[in-house]
């Protein structure tokens, strides 16, 4: 964040003081800059057990064979998917703020309440984060990429991590929102690609990001084109499972 950034945040804190995303009670200092400690207490969180593959929690499920409904026909090109929240709640609404209503700031704050959870922080750390990009007709409209926004922020709090815009969408695609799994993915299949002069170290990992994992597919999209360049370890991660 820039100087100029921050004069203006705070210039805007004294026109409009800050309330919280969550309980919209109005903010003192805290850790974050958008959630009061009972908004970020109230974000549905994600606990183990959970599916090794997408991150799906398997609420109520006791010892034995487990089979994912979310990924068991998804054979995902990236090894194993983590989330820490449910897309559901005051998670829901900060994520469709994030994407639909110009406030991609929020994500700041989502971003550091996702890095308190330690599984993730381990799931992310010493990796290269590719954010999912979005095709140049809907960044230029929405002004921002969330993910990489998201890409961004995990890399600057998780130790040994970098964020990189390695991918590009080159083909726009329709919103995956009424689709099912099957149409998801032949909706993404090829729409990503390596950015042109980018390339892959097989001896590094990468995570790919994105704001929320509902089927997988765009994930899964996103993490075929970076093995088809060469990587050799690829996982993938989202705040939350839709
Ligand atoms: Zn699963």
């Amino acid at each position: 964040m820039g100087l100029l950034d921050d004069l203006d945040r705070g210039l805007l804190d004294l026109i409009f003081p800050r309330d919280c995303a969550v309980t919209q009670s109005p903010l003192d200092q805290g850790a974050y800059r958008h959630l009061s400690p009972e908004g970020a207490a109230a974000l549905p969180r994600i606990a183990d057990p959970r599916c090794l593959t997408c991150g799906h929690p398997f609420d109520g499920w006791l010892e034995g064979e487990r089979s994912c409904p979310h990924c068991i026909a998804l054979h995902p090109a990236f090894d194993r998917a983590l989330c820490v929240f449910r897309a559901k709640g005051p998670v829901r609404q900060i994520l469709h703020r994030i994407k639909y209503e110009r406030s991609p700031y929020l994500a700041d704050d989502l971003v550091a309440a996702a890095c308190t959870d330690e599984p993730f922080r381990r799931h992310l750390a010493g990796a290269v984060l590719v954010p999912v990009p979005l095709h140049t007709a809907k960044a230029w409209s929405r002004g921002y990429n969330q993910s990489e926004r998201i890409a961004v922020g995990l890399a600057r709090l998780i130790p040994g991590c970098t964020a990189e815009a390695l991918l590009e969408k080159h083909r726009p695609t329709e919103s995956q929102t009424r689709l099912d799994r099957t149409q998801r993915l032949r909706n993404v299949a090829k729409a990503f690609r390596l950015k042109r002069g980018q390339a892959v170290d097989p001896s590094r990992r990468y995570v790919v990001i994105d704001d929320v994992l509902t089927t997988g597919a765009t994930l899964h999209a996103c993490a075929t084109v970076l093995r088809a360049a060469g990587a050799k370890s690829v996982d993938a991660a989202a705040l939350a499972h839709g």
